[in-house]
């Protein structure tokens, strides 16, 4: 608060009786002079008090017009994308319109762009959102330890040793190719049909490693997170620093890292935005610590050519749909814990089901089991396979989605 300003000393007149008339009327003049400029400071004081009212009186109207259409009108929820001199630009969530508002002053220290703030009809700023989103809950999956072992995944011995090599010995032995002298790789692609088994494997390693496993989906960041595509980006990577040792496991990346088209609707214009900054933090890689990246797709074809230069993804390793062998050991380790009769050949279960993906082999199982509890049995026998496999075949499987799964 400001301090009123000091009045100046009031001038005094002190009048000897024995003066002359002609020193009486000097010492009256110059005290009337002394009162005069006296005058004049009080004056300039009195100005610069009354515009000092006129500003906090425009202040009170401000804020009571904020208050009042704080109370009255709902808000939309919007992202600050850019500050400037001129204001701020803000872009709101569902429709990607992006107006430059004026940043209220109660703003200016703490708005930073990327933050989420509520905006009315006229794009004003009412309040600024926490940063901790539930949009940043949503759209990830954070688990600080993975389930899913090297054991459990069946027939991607080769997948699985060139993931090892690429994500898990350079968070294990770090210091090695430091001594060596080369930068550990930072991530890996998978790519090959849906239900191969490509997120068991990233999972795998984060629990061989005790990483905390964190999931992106594309697609529901380009589907679900209109206009915030880039900032979860940011928010991934902030995060897997928070919580090192981790393994960013970004699914479906076609959907935000598809060949750019020469359509130029503002849905493409996100998604670039969201890759632009994927690419990014991407490339900020290096000094990022114990953190490592396994993406996957189904649409390998599909993907950019930037998100695939060097330096990007070190290995690009395909998981294609389990070969007779490979079935052979995903249906193994699917009856594991299963009351399985012992005439049960799972090499001819194999052979039928030639083109199965991992996860309809996972499913023929459950199903299988699901036909000897009908039948008030503990325990699963061909004929119960036989069955299921009629039941999982009965539509089409050959996106790799177990039928059962309708
Ligand atoms: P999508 O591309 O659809 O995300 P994905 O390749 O990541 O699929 P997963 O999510 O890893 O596939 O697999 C789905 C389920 O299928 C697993 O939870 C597991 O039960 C089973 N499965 C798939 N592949 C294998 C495998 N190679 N070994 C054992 N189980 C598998």
């Amino acid at each position: 608060m400001s301090r009123s300003p000091s009045l100046p000393e009031r001038p005094r007149l002190d009048l000897d009786p024995d003066m002359s008339p002609s020193e009486r009327l000097a010492a009256l003049r110059e005290h009337h002079e002394q009162l005069r400029e006296v005058n004049r400071t009080l004056e300039e004081q009195l100005d610069a008090a009354r515009q000092r009212h006129q500003e906090l009186t425009d202040e009170v109207d401000k804020l009571e017009r904020e208050n009042e259409t704080l109370k009255t009108s709902s808000l939309y929820v919007a992202t600050a994308e850019e500050i400037t001199d001129d204001g701020v630009v803000v872009k709101q969530h569902g429709n990607n319109q992006e107006v430059l508002t004026e940043l209220p002053t109660k703003y200016t220290e703490s708005l930073e762009p990327g933050d989420r703030v509520a905006i009315n009809d006229s794009f004003s700023i009412q309040d600024e959102l926490d940063a901790e989103t539930d949009a940043r809950a949503q759209a990830m999956e954070v688990d600080d330890s993975p389930d899913v072992t090297y054991e459990d995944v069946g027939g991607l011995d080769e997948q699985m040793r060139e993931v090892r090599e690429a994500v898990e010995e350079p968070l294990v032995n770090a210091d090695q190719f430091e001594k060596v002298g080369i930068d550990p790789p930072s991530g890996v692609l998978l790519h090959g049909p849906p239900g191969t088994g490509k997120t068991m494997l990233a999972k795998a390693v984060a629990n061989q490693t005790d990483a905390t496993f964190i999931k992106m989906a594309g697609s529901e960041l380009v589907r679900k997170f209109i206009g915030e595509g880039a900032r979860l980006v940011r928010d991934l990577f902030e995060l897997a620093a928070e919580r090192e040792p981790a393994i960013i496991f970004i699914d479906e990346i076609d959907a935000i890292a598809a060949k750019r088209t020469d359509s130029k609707t503002s849905g493409d214009a996100e998604v670039q935005r969201t890759m632009m900054q994927l690419l990014s933090e991407m490339d900020g890689f290096e000094d990022r610590g114990e953190i490592r990246m396994v993406a996957a797709t189904n649409r390998f074809d599909m993907l950019d050519r930037a998100i695939l230069r060097p330096g990007r993804f070190d290995r690009l390793i395909e998981v294609p749909k389990p070969d007779s062998e490979g079935r052979t050991r995903i249906l193994e380790i699917h009856t594991r814990d299963m009351n399985v009769a012992d005439e049960v050949d799972f090499a001819a279960l194999s052979a039928e089901t030639e083109d199965f993906s991992g996860a309809e082999l996972a499913s023929l199982a459950t199903e299988a089991g699901m036909f000897a509890i009908r039948d008030d049995r503990t325990e699963v026998t061909t004929a119960d396979f036989e069955d299921a496999l009629e039941k999982v075949t009965e539509g089409d499987h050959t996106d790799g989605v177990p039928v059962a799964f309708y």
